[in-house]
């Protein structure tokens, strides 16, 4: 019997302990550096001629580990090696599939911080952030696991007289996941152990900027006593193994995270019926965000800078979640900005290698350079205020940047930048702020600092977001607490970490008996 579902704890590094542990894993892991790794195909490592190269985004040159650059011949192996292992997997016990998700989530608690600095080299996260990450991605572990044992019960039905009646929740087949680099082990393991817990058997294909973290988690996932073929390893670009992945007429369903473009690339191409395909492919597609916290004349004014500044740029401003819109009331506007540009300018941007760097280079060269480009036009569309210094001179550095008295329908704020860039757009009141808020295409996170409990409760009401905060930052949902996923652009609503996730994966069969 599993216990009853707990988040795992946050490491605390101002515990010297804890601090002494993560610089030995830092170190550790630099030794490891320029190593080579494999895929895992139907349970067997696997290598290509072509490589991809993983570097440090805060040391443009230094490389941090070589994946294999699979093709879409790869792909197709990999599917046959799910397919066959789902002839096993689909009837075992939900108790035993269970039992592998909770032993990979022990592994990766083992290895936390030798994991936690993967992160911190290849996609530049900071401590905290490598280690939420990480928890997680345990989190998806034990959260699934007890879900499949839930969903594995067979449901009575209505009772029907000379018969019985019950509801049982099937398996699909064999799929793919396609994860994003910015949450490179947690959205990984996520879409791969939900439904596979559920029964199914799968196919990652992760991020080319993150294959390095994804194979040492791999590593852990063929310790943790999934039959082979279960959870297959295919590195490689989207364009050719994820393509080939979408496409496949054997694949029976796509749990993406990504773009907006990614997505609705796929959601189209899966929906067109491949020679030999007998089925719908299932596609959940959780998108980008242009996500609002508003700050409303009621605020308390220092609350709101604080948690405006951590969501708008924890990460760099990398986070589909993250705060890149502030809607700020006329009233509070000047006091607001001030102390938000006092509490940005105390961000300390730099490697994360060092601790005291809260944040770090953005993902590569091309994020960079289309960031950069976001700043430049936003100071036309507004005025900057704070940062607009980037330097890629080591690695790709850009300091947090605030664009005030900007229009609700410029650019940037508008398209998703997914850098560490805020836009603040002044409101007349709070209606105006709400018609604000609903006035992207997007419906991922947003937020309300306010003391006045009516505007809370038409805040709550009326912004379309699909994970909504009151009086605190919009990032950092966990699992189980605050299913996440959002609305219009943002995707399918999968709510990942929510009971009805697994659902996603499975279909349900009616059995009737007459007695
Ligand atoms: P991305 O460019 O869309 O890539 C996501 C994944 O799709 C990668 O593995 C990528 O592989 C793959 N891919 C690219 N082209 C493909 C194709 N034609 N067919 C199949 N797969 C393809 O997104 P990203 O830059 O990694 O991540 C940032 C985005 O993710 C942001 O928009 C962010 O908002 C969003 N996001 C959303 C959520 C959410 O829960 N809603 C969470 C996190 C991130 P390659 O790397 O090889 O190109
Ligand atoms: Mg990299």
């Amino acid at each position: 019997m599993l216990q009853p579902f707990a988040n795992e704890a946050l490491t605390d590094f101002t515990n010297p302990e804890n601090r002494k542990l993560m610089e030995e894993a830092l170190a550790n892991v630099e030794d490891q550096f320029g190593r080579e790794y494999p895929m895992l195909i139907g349970g067997r490592d696997a290598t290509s001629e072509a490589k991809i190269t993983s570097y440090n985004p805060a040391k443009r040159e230094e490389v941090v580990g070589i994946a294999q650059r699979g093709t879409r011949e790869d792909a197709e192996a990999a599917l046959d090696a799910a397919w066959k292992a789902f002839e096993g997997w689909r009837w075992t016990r939900p108790e035993e599939r269970a039992a592998c998700l909770v032993t990979l989530a022990a592994k990766m608690r083992e290895h936390k911080f030798e994991l936690s600095s993967w992160m911190v080299y290849e996609v530049g996260k900071n401590w905290i952030e490598a280690d939420a990450d990480m928890a997680e991605a345990i989190d998806f572990c034990e959260f699934y696991a007890r879900e499949a044992i839930r969903y594995g019960a067979v449901r009575p039905m209505h009772p029907w007289p000379g018969e019985t009646n019950e509801l049982a929740y099937i398996p699909l087949g064999a799929g793919a996941a396609i994860p994003p680099w910015n949450f490179p082990a947690a959205i990984l393991v996520g879409l791969a152990v939900g439904p596979v817990a559920a029964g199914n058997t799968i196919v990652v294909k992760p991020a080319s900027d993150s294959p390095i973290i994804a194979a040492k988690v791999m590593e852990l996932v063929k310790e943790s006593g999934f039959p082979d073929g279960v959870i297959n390893f295919v590195t490689g670009s989207g364009s050719d193994v994820g393509e080939a992945l979408v496409e496949s007429p054997r694949t029976r369903f796509i749990n993406f995270t990504g773009s907006r473009e990614v997505g609705l690339s796929i959601v189209e191409k899966a929906a067109k019926r491949r020679e030999g395909q007998r089925w719908i492919k299932r596609v959940a597609a959780e998108m980008g965000g242009k996500d609002a916290t508003i700050v409303d004349s009621e605020a308390d004014v220092d609350a709101a800078a604080e948690g405006v500044a951590i969501a708008a740029f924890g990460f760099q401003g990398q986070k589909c979640s993250a705060c890149s819109r502030a809607i700020v009331d006329a009233k509070v506007y000047d006091a607001f900005l001030e102390k938000l540009i006092a509490r940005t300018k105390q961000i300390k941007v730099g490697s994360t290698r060092e601790q005291s760097n809260w944040m770090g280079p953005v993902i590569n060269e091309g994020a960079f350079k289309k960031i950069s480009a976001y700043i430049e036009t936003g100071s036309k569309e507004g005025n900057l205020v704070v940062g607009g210094e980037a330097s890629r001179e080591e690695g790709y550095f850009i300091q947090p940047t605030i664009i005030e008295g900007v229009g609700m329908k410029a650019k940037i704020a508008q398209e998703e930048i997914f850098g560490p860039v805020l836009t603040v757009i002044k409101a007349r009141d709070f209606d105006h702020a709400i018609e604000i808020f609903n006035g992207t295409e997007y419906g991922l996170t947003g937020g309300i600092f306010t003391r006045n409990a009516e505007k809370i409760e038409r805040a709550t009401r009326e912004c379309h977001a699909g994970n909504f905060y009151i009086n605190r930052k919009i990032t950092g949902a966990l699992v189980g607490v605050q299913p996440f996923g959002g609305y219009n652009m943002s995707g399918t609503c999968a709510k990942a970490g929510g009971s009805d996730y697994l659902l996603l994966f499975l279909q349900a069969k009616s059995i009737c008996q007459k007695i």
